[in-house]
């Protein structure tokens, strides 16, 4: 258990909150209590905003040498191998999810760390042709300066890695709003860069509610990039304010993900893989392969198989070894998704299985919701426009190439989407028509801290991960010398 509450890390420093707020942390699978965390307010976020902000302008941290903040991310990155136990098991305490996958989400975490401490450095800028002999150009990239990252709940740290390595790679300073819901593993990754030797004020985590302390970090003047990961309306409102400082922004939002299954697809794969796209963390993924797109021919007997598994599927809590996923996140959460389903089934959309609350004493001080699939849904409903963000797989049939393409680009989300079938070429052409910031080709799920990871249209703003994931926190700095200075005379002053 995390908790003392003296949980907000500001200038290098563990401290409580300034109004001696705590927050109760349960876990979502049988309501234990897990933690008890400091619970910030604005003045806070105001304090870790000026330390951030001394920081970078008075620190040395932007002055390292991108090499030595490589080797404090492999550092973090040893700590984090060193330490995955403690890692996934709070993690699991927060979201409910199983031990092991918050293990798997540990290494991928480590990994991020890894990659951004093996490219810190490798592109510092470059020079350019200026045409002539008398005069010198270079391009630098320079950090961006003080960051506000806000996350969500459903991957916790690794939403968090994704923004924290890069924006330290990069020689920014940061605050850290983590999802109120899911604090700890953050908590514990300040203790690691601390264990690293992340200099006072360079990293700085509060912990508290949206309005309270994510708001300012998207409205003060001190902050000169604001990254969020979460729901579409948030990233709006966070947008919006960040415009009054013309802030950099970035968003990753949510998905409606397309699954394409074509007939020729392998039936056994297809069907596997339709499974873990949308019923892996209860379906709490951005990415989450929510609406099954599949072939006319096939869509019976795919369908047939994907209720009689789904019907299968077993939920527990984190340690329970026979679980194969958790519950939802809160009780607010299920009422969401029970609410989606009921509004899609008035649509007319025909429920196959699900659709409920499992029975018995195992679930029932937990927030879970039995895997659902909703078959029929009609174009342009709101089953498939609207993010249900749980364990609610839609059915859409599609008739040819053209058909499943225009489906699939059928919403104002463009987060991910996969493409199930034999046909290497049709695969491809696919793969190249769906305006989706990541596609999948006979897989689902597969992420790389290599790979640009972002949203087209309204998934968001930016890419996180890869190369570019780094660049969001960069400015580049034309920097022009003359050779020759000697006056112009463009004013003759005469
Ligand atoms: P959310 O938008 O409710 O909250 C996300 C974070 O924003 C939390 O830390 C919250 O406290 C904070 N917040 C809320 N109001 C704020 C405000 N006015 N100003 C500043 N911060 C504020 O989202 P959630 O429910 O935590 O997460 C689920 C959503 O996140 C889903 O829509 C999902 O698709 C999305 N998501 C996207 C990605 C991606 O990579 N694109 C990854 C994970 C989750």
């Amino acid at each position: 258990m995390v908790g003392q509450a003296q949980t907000l890390y500001i200038n290098g420093e563990w401290r409580a909150a300034a109004a001696g707020n705590t927050r109760d942390i349960h876990c979502p699978a049988d309501g234990s209590l897990v933690a008890r965390v400091s619970e910030g307010d604005r003045s806070d976020a105001e304090r870790a905003i000026a330390a951030a902000r001394a920081a970078f302008d008075e620190g040395s941290w932007a002055n390292t040498s991108a090499w030595e903040r490589g080797d404090l991310l492999l550092r973090v990155s040893d700590i984090l191998v060193r330490d995955r136990e403690e890692f996934a098991r709070a993690e699991s305490l927060d979201t409910g999810k199983r031990v092991v996958e918050s293990g798997y989400d540990m290494d991928d975490i480590a990994a991020c760390f890894r990659y951004y401490g093996k490219i810190a450095g490798t592109d510092p800028g470059h020079v350019v042709d200026t045409g002539s002999t008398e005069a010198i150009s270079r391009v630098r990239y320079e950090p961006v300066g003080v960051c506000g990252l806000i996350t969500p709940w459903n991957f916790p740290l690794l939403q968090v890695a994704w923004k924290v390595a890069p924006a330290l790679a990069a020689g920014n300073t940061f605050v850290l709003k983590p999802s109120e819901l899911t604090p700890s593993t953050a908590v514990l990754l300040m203790r690691a860069l601390h264990e690293a030797g992340l200099p006072a004020g360079v990293g700085n985590l509060v912990l508290g509610r949206g309005d309270e302390v994510g708001a300012p970090l998207s409205e003060h003047p001190d902050i000169d990039l604001v990254s969020f990961t979460g729901g579409l309306h948030t990233g709006r409102a966070i947008a919006a304010s960040a415009a009054t400082t013309v802030k950099r922004v970035a968003l990753e939002l949510g998905g409606k993900n397309p699954n394409v299954v074509f007939a020729d697809a392998d039936f056994e794969t297809a069907v596997d893989y339709a499974l873990t796209a949308i019923f892996l963390h209860s379906g709490q993924v951005c990415s989450a392969g929510a609406r099954l797109i599949v072939q006319d021919e096939i869509h019976d007997a795919l369908v047939d198989e994907i209720v009689r598994r789904a019907e299968t599927i077993r939920l527990g809590g984190p340690f329970d070894e026979d679980a194969e996923t958790g519950p939802l996140i809160s009780a607010e959460h299920r009422a969401k998704v029970e609410d989606y389903v009921k509004r899609s089934i008035e649509e007319g959309a025909v429920l196959r299985t699900g659709g409920r609350r499992p029975e018995g004493e195992r679930y029932a001080s937990g927030y879970f919701y039995l895997p659902t699939v909703l078959d029929e849904v009609r174009q342009g409903s709101q089953a498939v426009t609207e993010e249900s963000f749980g364990p609610v797989l839609t059915v859409e049939r599609f008739t040819d190439e053209d058909d499943a393409v225009r489906i699939a680009n059928d919403t104002h989300y463009g987060l991910a989407g996969a493409v199930f079938t034999s046909d290497v070429s049709k695969a491809q052409r696919v793969a190249n028509r769906m305006r989706h910031g990541t596609v999948w080709i006979n897989d689902f799920h597969p992420y790389l801290p290599q790979a640009e990871w972002g949203g087209f249209k309204q998934s968001g703003i930016g890419r996180e991960l890869g190369g570019g994931g780094l660049r969001e926190y960069q400015e580049a700095k034309h920097v022009y010398q003359n050779l020759r200075p000697e006056p112009q005379r463009w004013f003759s002053g005469e």
